[in-house]
């Protein structure tokens, strides 16, 4: 220390040699690095074992030049710390406190937490920096694979973020089929790659501090601005960088648009907009919208309402009834059941809404039974004033699915006392019935008890009659869609022409669905279907109104 004494420095040497003997003491304390820097020389004075680790001063010297600690800092790091330190020079700022990464004589990266405070003279003039460099303030906060800062290191520094940025945005980007990649060619490709997108992330993004390397196969990205084409500039420049080695589907929150700013919330959306940017077809990048997540966080509670009412005996659902007519006499056939919801927020909710959810929850198999059960209970009593009473019940290809649905639709209907003939189940038309073997054997055993097959919706999707033909079927449901405006297209007309043709080579009945107009019905009823349903009829009602339009 005899050395510095003589040095010729500016201000007070006496309190320059207290500072000297204090960090040398408290350095031999701590794990720390502790470090002087004479602000106006561009001496820093380095205690502790520092030089065995990194290149920085040779055995002896006491002191090295403000750039030797420049040479020793990761080449991407080094600009955000110049302006940090060129604020403090210009007593801008007194203190800093900055993560960032050192080589090691070895050529490794790693990440320390570099804090200090600035002494001035007495003009105010920033004459001195003290403070210490710690390497294991970060060491649980560090990606081992990649060298970037993890999850916990992105917790940590959100609030930060929010308050220094102002305006920006928080972007989650994911490998697409990482799983893939692993199970295909091993993990190790898989963990390349990821140290590839780090890379290349930190090759884009010029603030590598922002950069955090999540579970799996997410990474985090904060970025500062408003502009939400310079978020898709960045992320075609990302996509870019990585191409020979993946793609990357990214989901984007701007985190001064949301009304919720907590990390959590915002990293919730950001994971959201990921998902649909994944769902949406991969290597694309969705922005978070509070309005998709309102309809999301109503379809969950819609969902709840759901679950709940199940739970208490389907309480809230019911059935109403739309009446199917003979062609011509326009005599009663029977009714189709149609499920409907009350809900205890939001009053009636319509199938369209609720019945994808519970297929999507398997819900639909217990409100399924239900409904059968509650429609062939509803069969018997009508059929008591009229004997020949038939019902249609809608059966979801989820219900179908289930291994034990052929013996409990059978024990349903042996239940409710109503004879086979009595029921036709209406399955939709879909990619799923084109497994005929599996459908055949329960279609066949049901029709061994009498039971109908309808096909429903025909003329929406997989309109073939083909593969209609290989399935043991005895209805098809002609779609709305066909039915409307029949009169006014002759190409419409040509088609279900040639469809009531092949129906009636392979005797399967037609029923004419959606007939609302009288114009509709004049044309339709030319073809000969066998029945007909439609609000030209008759809406679908509760039992009641039915009654009184039927029965009394
Ligand atoms: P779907 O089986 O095709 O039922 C016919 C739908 O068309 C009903 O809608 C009915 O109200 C409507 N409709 C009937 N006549 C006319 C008409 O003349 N014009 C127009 N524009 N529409 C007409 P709803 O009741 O809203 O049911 C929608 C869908 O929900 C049903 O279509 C069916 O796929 C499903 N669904 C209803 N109840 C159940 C059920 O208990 N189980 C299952 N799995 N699905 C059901
Ligand atoms: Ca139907
Ligand atoms: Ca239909």
């Amino acid at each position: 220390m005899k050395d510095c004494m003589e040095m010729p420095i500016n201000h007070e040497t006496s309190n320059f040699k207290m500072y000297l003997d204090t960090l040398s003491i408290l350095s031999e304390n701590s794990d720390d690095y502790f470090y002087l820097w004479d602000l106006k020389s561009g001496r820093v004075w380095h205690f502790g074992n520092i030089g065995e680790k990194y290149n920085l001063m040779e055995p002896g010297e006491e002191y090295c030049m403000a750039d030797r600690w420049s040479s020793i800092v990761y080449q991407r790091d080094r600009n955000e710390l110049e302006k940090d330190l060129k604020m403090l020079e210009r007593g801008e700022m007194d203190r800093h406190n900055m993560d960032y990464r050192l080589l090691d004589k070895k050529g490794k990266t790693v990440w320390v937490n570099c804090r200090g405070t600035v002494q001035k003279d007495k003009d105010g003039t920033p004459i001195l920096l003290i403070g210490r460099v710690s390497e294991i303030n970060l060491r649980y906060k560090v990606d081992a694979m990649t060298g970037l800062f993890n999850a916990s290191k992105m917790q940590d520094d959100i609030e930060t973020i929010f308050s220094e940025m102002g305006t920006g945005f928080l972007m989650i980007l994911g490998v697409d089929n990482l799983k893939n990649i692993n199970i295909k060619n091993g993990r190790e490709q898989g963990n390349q790659i990821l140290r590839h997108v780090a890379r290349a992330l930190e090759d884009v993004i010029d603030d590598a501090q922002r950069i955090y390397r999540l579970d799996g196969d997410n990474f985090a990205v904060c970025i500062q601005g408003t502009e939400s084409e310079a978020i898709l500039d960045t992320y075609k420049q990302i996509q870019d960088a990585v191409h020979t080695e993946c793609t990357l589907s990214a989901g984007v929150v701007a985190f001064h648009n949301s009304t919720r700013r907590d990390i959590g919330s915002l990293y919730q959306y950001a994971e959201e907009a990921l998902d649909k940017a994944k769902k949406g077809g991969k290597n694309r990048l969705e922005f978070f919208l509070e309005e998709d997540y309102r309809k999301k966080i109503a379809e969950i509670e819609l969902i709840e309402e759901l679950q709940h009412s199940i739970e208490n005996d389907c309480e809230g659902f019911s059935l109403v009834y739309q009446s199917q007519v003979k062609s011509s006499s326009h005599e009663l056939y029977g009714a189709e059941a149609l499920l409907r919801y009350d809900s205890p927020t939001r009053g009636r909710v319509m199938p369209d809404e609720f019945i994808p959810l519970l297929e999507r929850t398997y819900m639909v198999c217990r409100v399924g039974l239900w409904v059968l059960q509650t429609a062939l209970e509803q069969c018997r009593e009508w059929r008591k004033q009229y004997p020949d009473f038939h019902m249609s019940v809608n059966i979801s290809y989820v219900q179908l699915m289930q291994p034990d649905i052929m013996n409990q639709v059978l024990g349903i209907l042996a239940g409710s006392g109503v004879p086979g003939d009595a029921l036709t189940l209406e399955v939709t038309e879909s990619m799923h019935l084109r497994d005929p073997k599996y459908f055949n054997y329960i279609f066949s055993e049901w029709g061994n008890a009498g039971i109908g097959i309808a096909v429903d919706d025909f003329g929406t999707g997989y309109s073939n009659f083909a593969y209609l033909k290989n399935l043991n079927i005895n209805e098809i449901k002609i779609d709305r869609c066909f039915v409307r405006d029949i009169q006014k297209s002759s190409y419409n007309y040509r088609l279900l022409h040639s469809i009531f043709e092949l129906a009636m080579e392979s005797q399967i009945h037609i029923c004419c669905e959606g007939v609302e107009e009288s114009e509709e019905l004049q044309v339709l009823e030319e073809l000969k279907p066998d029945l007909l349903q439609g609000y030209f009829f008759s809406k679908p009602c509760e039992r009641e109104q039915f009654e009184s339009m039927y029965f009394i």
